[in-house]
């Protein structure tokens, strides 16, 4: 069963931060409220790494959290999508050029949406997770592509005849 059509529908969102003051931090918690309701879109919040498809990252990226951040990142399975939610994760903000920060996550990680503003206000957030998962979507045709380029995968074909590697070990060198 194909996922595309639910993926979009039912995204799971990984929430880090890397750093920040919490300003941004409690902007994505009022986005999710009922008051923005970024829940519509079927969208949960989710602290799973391995069942997330939106990861939304706050924060300057400081160099305790660099590692932190590329592991929950590489734990994320494809498609994925990068939000950079505040200044402070797309430029350092107003901690630029502090001796303990990146000054951003995209030296890390590939950032698919920036969204700006001390703090990024909740319509921001959802304007910048709705045009995520647009990416996703796009993300997620472009991995199914090779799979319709051969044709519907015919797991018999795919599936290695092991019958053919039975007997003595010493007969397949002849
Ligand atoms: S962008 Fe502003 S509100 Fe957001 S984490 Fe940075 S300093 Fe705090």
């Amino acid at each position: 069963m194909s996922l595309k059509k639910y993926r979009k529908k039912s995204p799971w969102i990984l929430h880090y931060n890397c750093g920040s003051c919490n300003g941004c931090d409690i902007e994505i918690l009022a986005a999710l409220a009922p008051k923005y309701d970024l829940e519509r879109f079927g969208i949960l919040n989710n602290g799973n790494p391995k069942q997330s498809d939106i990861f939304l990252v706050t924060g300057p990226l400081t160099y305790r959290s660099r590692e932190r951040l590329v592991e929950l990142y590489t734990q994320m399975p494809e498609p994925k999508v990068v939000v950079a939610v505040g200044s402070c994760t797309c430029t350092g903000g107003v901690f630029n050029d502090m001796y303990n920060v990146e000054n951003g996550i995209d030296k890390y990680i590939p950032v698919d949406v920036y969204i700006p503003g001390c703090a990024a206000s909740p319509e921001l957030i959802i304007d910048g997770v709705v045009k995520g998962l647009e990416i996703l979507e796009q993300k997620t045709k472009e991995i199914e592509k090779p799979k319709k380029l051969l044709g519907e995968l015919d797991e018999s074909k795919a599936s290695i005849d092991r019958t053919k590697f039975a007997g003595n070990i010493d007969d397949r060198k002849n």
